[in-house]
């Protein structure tokens, strides 16, 4: 496989961002953006919406390595995270911040990115709100081509990226026997 053969191997030049879907106790999504060699996190309850007057929730939780990005599978109960993870979407992003660093965003509380995913694209702000015992932050689609109040791709796409499976299926292929 050449360097340009998939998505992958434009990492290490363009910073990457993924989101995972994960049934866990309560079904949400998990949106991560590389950021100075971790994944920055936030869990997402509604996922991103690609309607601009939309504002979605998303509570900063721990950062994960850089691995992570690629998982999908059951984590086991007991564990951190147990249940379901699906790869649901994927690419690079841009900082749309022409005077903040992203890691200088996240100082700020203001965030403004350019996704390149499959299913979610355009440029999207993270702004940190008041309140809560973990950092809480809005996701908001900002206004531009890509914004589509009609489209609400986390109810109608609902397979992964990578392996094309739904959560049942994840589930029922790679829960431990
Ligand atoms: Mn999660």
């Amino acid at each position: 496989m050449g360097k340009s053969a998939g998505g992958k191997a434009d990492r290490g030049q363009a910073p990457g961002f993924v989101i995972q879907w994960h049934d866990a106790t309560q079904r949400h999504f998990d949106m991560r953006l590389e950021v100075d060699g971790v994944l920055k996190s936030w869990a997402v309850p509604k996922g991103p919406s690609t309607d601009p007057s939309e504002k979605r929730l998303a509570i900063e939780v721990e950062d994960h390595d850089l691995d992570y990005a690629d998982f999908e599978g059951v984590i086991p109960e007991g564990e951190y995270g147990a249940g379901t993870v699906m790869l649901w979407d994927r690419g690079g992003y841009r900082n749309l911040d022409s005077e903040h660093s992203v890691a200088e965003g996240l100082k700020r509380g203001l965030i403004e990115v350019w996704l390149d995913g499959e299913k979610i694209r355009g440029g999207y702000a993270f702004k940190r709100i008041e309140g809560g015992d973990k950092p809480q932050w809005l996701l908001i689609k900002m206004r531009d081509e890509a914004a589509d109040a009609r489209r609400d791709p986390v109810s109608t796409e609902t397979h992964s990226v990578k392996s094309d499976r739904t959560l049942e299926e994840i589930r029922q292929q790679e829960s431990p026997s």
